[in-house]
């Protein structure tokens, strides 16, 4: 008899797995995270690190990108000290090359061409091309090589990228940015966020 029980529910058991009414409890697979609970802040700071330096050699508009000085000794937060939220994100997007200028919003597909509208010679409008090379800005780029104390249109691109990593050149240079409104898109932060 006991069997006949036994086999009976070794029936149902198999029916109900069939069918997926019978499921064994599973335990649920626990991440290993004791890298995270050690030192979270250290894990995320080298793994975004990482993500950073590889996506950036993959690049390229990073140029010079293994020797672009993105991560100094101090990280590259020092230099974002004191700036405005309008200026903080300028200096972000000079420093990576996705900015809010014709070529990059051309590969995004968000313009149609990527050609600079401040000197249509066809040049692609790119941060280095408008701050250091553009004729259209010649007589702006007068006040920017004034409170930089040198000639910033002699900047190679390695120099012009240095430049934004120097504290007191990226500040001038990104305030410059919004004052001539080479981004249309922070026009509205010169009253939000006046000087
Ligand atoms: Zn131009």
């Amino acid at each position: 008899m006991a069997s006949y029980i036994s086999q009976a529910s070794q029936m149902v058991k198999t029916h109900l797995q069939k069918h997926g009414r019978y499921k064994q409890q599973r335990q649920p697979v626990q991440p290993d995270i004791s890298d995270w609970l050690e030192a979270p802040k250290k894990t995320l700071l080298e793994a975004w690190k990482k993500r950073w330096q590889e996506n950036m050699a993959t690049k390229q508009t990073a140029l010079q990108a293994a020797d672009y000085p993105v991560w100094g000794k101090k990280g590259s937060l020092p230099l974002y000290k004191n700036l405005s939220k309008a200026d903080a994100s300028i200096l972000t997007q000079l420093r990576t090359g996705k900015i809010g200028l014709g070529a990059f919003l051309y590969q995004i597909g968000a313009r149609e061409k990527p050609d600079c509208t401040f000197c249509n010679l066809g040049c692609p409008e790119e941060a280095y091309h408008l701050i250091c090379q553009c004729d259209g800005l010649l007589e702006a780029r007068e006040g920017l090589k004034k409170s930089l104390g040198v000639d910033i249109s002699t900047f190679s691109c390695y120099q012009f990228l240095q430049s934004l990593s120097n504290k007191a050149q990226a500040e001038t240079i990104t305030k410059w940015v919004r004052k001539e409104e080479l981004m249309p898109f922070y026009n509205l932060s010169k009253e939000l966020e006046p000087d």
